[in-house]
């Protein structure tokens, strides 16, 4: 036998380098609450340890997992800590970890029930628990796929077939060359994976019909043209930036009764509708066609693990085998029916854990909890004169100094200084600080640790500017 062989064979005997990786994993979850809420710049700068040449030969695995403990996780960014607040990254729930960390050991693949049944039911209870925790209509069909990005373009991508289907078009046979023109509407303050979504499914810049936002972000309904059953119409719960919600009771009323397909982009605000205090934001969505949502930011599952929701299951399965009419289902659900990719990780697996680990109350108390401390962070900045140029309604939370100029460096010495870290963005012609609280793990004490370190910094900047 070769010599890679008796060391793959030794290494799966003896099992002691995944006692190391576990050790150096939990030795890590040790180091997050101290830990800067970014990389430091030493630990940046030794990752150009990295860089080598293609190894000619193989490498003592301990040795490797040793690189990654001493070199990598000094510079990955500390997500877990409680005081990171960037993008909308959400935290991870230790039961759904756990899970996944078992299930990788497993190595399934959820394409086909035959590959993998446990994958498979465990995706079919996810399946009926989604649709009843977020109240959405019953036999809808769920697509387990990378997160939101894939979600929105398995939904726009059923919507698009949908509507040509009526006019007589089926795009399976006939490919999109020639094919009638659809209308696509949308607000100026969609998601950019909405851009990526659209240039895949061939939907160009003339084809679009943006629609302004309002002051929140939020679709401005009174500027809804007139809709049609050609009309595939783009809506919104959670603007990136503010956290508003469109208005879905009125606009999905309309779309509804003008046969156009409405999908929701829900990515972290989908979940509004799995708390009581939260719900109302969302009164009215299930009315809409498909829908997309993140589990891995909300709902604090781990990377990468988003849904795609449609109320017409026959619609999404068919669009995604491009099979049309020919589609054939097994007694069994086939993960893959639902999802672009055959070759799949078992996502299902961590999030039934987690949803079994909280439970309905649990994910109730998790989404409220985020909202509070959300609003408790703007609270408090208010209190030190920075501005809020948001309704905090989520998670989200937009600030802004007097001036765009100190804004900016008040960011900069935020970031720096890894107390906690926040990014920015652009809101209403001016430069914001964003903060998104989406872990459980932030409590009040990182909440007045973030606010001193935000004080600091801005004292910081005055000195310099
Ligand atoms: C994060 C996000 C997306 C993209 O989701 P991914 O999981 O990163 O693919 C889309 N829309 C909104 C509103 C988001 O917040």
């Amino acid at each position: 036998m070769s010599e890679l062989l008796t060391r793959l064979q030794n290494e799966s005997k003896d099992k002691a380098i995944y006692r190391q990786a576990l050790d150096h994993a939990l030795a890590y979850l040790d180091s997050l609450k101290d830990r800067p809420a970014f990389p430091t710049a030493p630990a940046l700068d030794a990752l150009q340890s990295l860089d080598e040449r293609l190894p000619e030969g193989p490498c003592n695995t301990s040795d490797i997992l040793r690189l990654l403990h001493e070199i990598g996780a000094p510079a990955a960014v500390a997500q877990g800590g409680g005081r990171y607040f960037g993008f909308v990254n959400g935290g991870v729930i230790p039961a759904a970890l756990a899970a996944r960390l078992l299930a990788d050991v497993w190595d399934q693949n959820a394409a086909l029930r035959i590959m993998s049944p446990i994958a498979a039911k465990l995706e079919a209870i996810c399946e009926t628990w989604l649709l009843d925790l977020l109240d959405l209509p019953k036999g809808s069909a769920a697509g387990f796929v990378s997160g939101t990005s894939t979600a929105t373009l398995c939904g726009l991508l059923a919507g698009r077939n949908a509507i040509l289907s009526r006019q007589g078009w089926d795009v399976a046979e006939r490919g999109l060359f020639g094919a009638p023109p659809i209308r696509l509407v949308m607000s100026e303050a969609v998601h950019g994976s909405v851009f990526k979504a659209l240039g895949i499914l061939g939907i160009g810049q003339a084809q679009i019909e943006v629609v302004a936002a309002d002051d929140q972000g939020r679709f401005d309904a009174r500027q809804l043209p007139q809709l049609d059953e050609t009309t595939l119409l783009i809506l919104q719960a959670g603007n990136v930036n503010s956290g508003a919600f469109d208005d879905f009771a009125g606009i999905c009323a309309a779309a509804q009764q003008a046969k156009s397909w409405v999908h929701v982009d829900g990515a972290f605000g989908l979940w509004a509708r799995a708390c009581q205090a939260t719900a109302r934001l969302t009164t009215g969505i299930e009315l809409a066609d498909s829908w997309s949502v993140d589990a891995h930011k909300t709902l604090n599952s781990p990377y990468d693990c988003g849904v795609v929701f449609c109320k017409d299951r026959l619609t999404l399965a068919g669009a995604l085998q491009a099979s049309g009419s020919y589609l054939h289902f097994s007694e069994a659900r086939d993960g893959m029916l639902y999802t672009p990719e055959m070759s799949r990780r078992a996502r299902g697996i961590e999030l039934w854990a987690l949803l079994k680990a909280l439970g309905r109350a649990g994910v109730d108390e998790l989404v409220a909890q985020l909202c509070a401390r959300a609003r408790q962070f703007a609270d408090e900045l208010a209190r030190r004169k920075f501005r809020i140029l948001n309704d905090v309604v989520f998670n989200q939370v937009l600030v802004a100094c007097e001036r765009p100029e100190l804004t900016r460096e008040t960011l900069r010495a935020i970031q720096a200084s890894g107390e906690c870290w926040c990014g920015g963005s652009e809101w209403r012609g001016e430069p914001v600080i964003r903060i998104s609280v989406c872990s459980w793990a932030t409590t009040e004490a990182d909440l007045r640790r973030s606010v001193a370190a935000f004080v600091a910094a801005r004292s910081g900047a005055l000195s310099m500017i």
